[in-house]
């Protein structure tokens, strides 16, 4: 865990996260690593942008290594926080997610989650308890944030008030758009606070990340903060079945 986290200073110091088997494979985690460092397992229907997403952070894309074995590529995305630095390794799939699930490999030892959904796509968010039903059969309880892709374009399906299945399930919801790194931040912040216990957290500066390709509307933006603050108020509807 990320008991010692507090004691994290840049005199580099052990830091008693939690350890990593000798036999995971965990890029760039060595015994003497002293940046704090967490599995982040990335979900979701093919094409919702997890790649993409993943791509902006630009040290990480550097960085990035391939498990040829498991035919996913790992992102060390490291954060700087008011604590210390934090690192994600940041699984990615190459596109198997397209014939079906995952292989239990890919969630082994997986410490946090992103599971990713496209808002111009019903069926992807409909999707959405498929794969966190999967995520949580092998990470029991790690924590989850459910993301909203593709907020930028004008035609969007999955609209604030119908995304109730964080509510249910205690994940933390954001809408986001990868192209124009919107919100890009928010779902490590979020996953960062929840493993070392600690919502006093902050990032202290922002990790590099690619131009935006598209600039989000920013009256659309408005408006969708607004009805997500206004569904999250809205009790839950009674039962309808898991979504
Ligand atoms: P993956 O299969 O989940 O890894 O999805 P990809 O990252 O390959 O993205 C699928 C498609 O969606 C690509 O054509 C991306 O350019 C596009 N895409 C990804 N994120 C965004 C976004 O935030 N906005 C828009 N407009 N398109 C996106
Ligand atoms: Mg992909």
């Amino acid at each position: 865990m990320c008991i010692a986290y507090k004691e994290f200073s840049s005199q580099r110091e052990p830091v008693s996260y939690r350890k990593m088997n000798a036999d995971s494979i965990t890029p760039g985690v060595t015994p003497n690593d002293p940046i704090a460092t967490f599995k982040l397992v990335l979900v979701g229907d093919g094409g919702t942008g997890k790649t993409t997403f993943v791509k902006r952070h630009l040290t990480g894309e550097f960085e990035k290594r391939y498990l040829a074995t498991l035919g996913v590529e790992v992102h060390p995305l490291v954060f700087y926080t008011n604590r210390g630095p934090i690192r994600f390794n940041v699984w990615d799939t190459a596109g198997q997610e397209k014939f079906g699930g995952l292989r239990d490999g890919y969630y082994i030892q997986g410490q946090c989650a992103i599971i990713m959904f496209d808002v111009t796509s019903r069926v992807t968010y409909k999707n959405v308890p498929n794969w966190h039903r999967d995520l949580v059969r092998v990470c029991e309880s790690i924590p989850i944030v459910l993301c909203g892709n593709k907020v930028d374009i004008k035609e969007r399906k999955v609209k604030a008030k119908t995304i109730t299945f964080h509510r249910k399930k205690n994940l933390q919801y954001y809408d986001i758009s990868a192209k124009s790194n919107y919100n890009f931040e928010k779902p490590f912040l979020w996953l960062a606070r929840k493993l070392c216990g600690d919502a006093e957290m902050n990032f202290v500066e922002m990790p590099a990340l690619k131009p935006p390709e598209v600039h989000m509307d920013p009256n659309l933006q408005k408006q969708y903060e607004t009805e997500l603050q206004e569904a999250q108020n809205t009790a839950l509807p009674e039962d309808e079945d898991d979504i």
